[in-house]
């Protein structure tokens, strides 16, 4: 299992982001103080760090230079603002491994620090690269997908939401998850666009495979 170290002073933000590490299998710790964090940042503890640049304390840069300084080779993620451009170089320069420009959907972050963790990862480790439930497979990292033995196109999104139900079959997903988890903490909540896309879903994989929880959600059947 993979621990995560998110140093990160918006509340709302720690709290999409771990119930969206937690639900994909990580641990995770959160830290609001830039002194913290670079206290922590050790690899012995933690696989990875997602490093807000604008915390309270002090900037972020000067924890990527502690740890980096400490000779620590933890793969770094920046949090960024989206005018932080400048900000992005000089974290990059400074030993940060990527970045994510707020504000961000959890999906991208998530590729994000599989890549670096795969890329961390000793020759000939397991990685999870097929989902299975009934008679639905996915392929992540070929981004394939079959019903039975028959492949079925889906667009990027729709793959998306088909991995969030294919990771926690037979569970209720109410909209608002599915709604951080796919299109960002920042999206509209009034809007329909996961009905639309539960819809598309529903006439791929076939009928009756997700069903409407009324009043809470979504549930893949199996
Ligand atoms: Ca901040």
């Amino acid at each position: 299992m993979n621990r995560i170290l998110i140093a990160e002073d918006n509340p709302r933000i720690t709290s999409f982001l771990e119930t969206g590490l937690q639900a994909h299998g990580f641990t995770t710790s959160v830290v609001s103080l830039a002194q913290e964090a670079a206290r922590l940042a050790d690899s012995s503890n933690f696989d990875l760090l997602i490093l807000d640049l604008g915390l309270p304390d002090r900037d972020g840069l000067t924890v990527i230079a502690t740890v980096r300084g400490q000779g620590e080779t933890l793969p770094i993620i920046v949090l960024t603002a989206r005018d932080g451009v400048d900000d992005t170089v000089v974290a990059l320069e400074a030993g940060a491994d990527d970045y994510v420009t707020k504000p961000f959907r959890f999906e991208e972050l998530l590729a994000r620090i599989r890549v670096q963790l795969r890329n961390r990862q000793v020759p000939g480790a397991r990685q999870e690269t097929t989902l299975r439930a009934g008679d639905i497979t996915l392929d992540l990292l070929g981004r394939q997908v079959w019903v039975g033995d028959r492949r079925i196109e889906l667009s990027a999104r729709e793959f998306l939401l088909a991995e969030a139900f294919l990771r926690h079959p037979m569970q209720v997903l109410t909209r608002e998850q599915l709604l951080d988890r796919i299109w960002g903490y920042d999206y509209d909540p009034g809007t329909n666009i996961v009905n639309v896309y539960v819809g598309h879903l529903r006439r791929k994989l076939g009928d009756n495979r997700i069903e409407t929880v009324r009043g809470m959600g979504y549930r893949l059947r199996v």
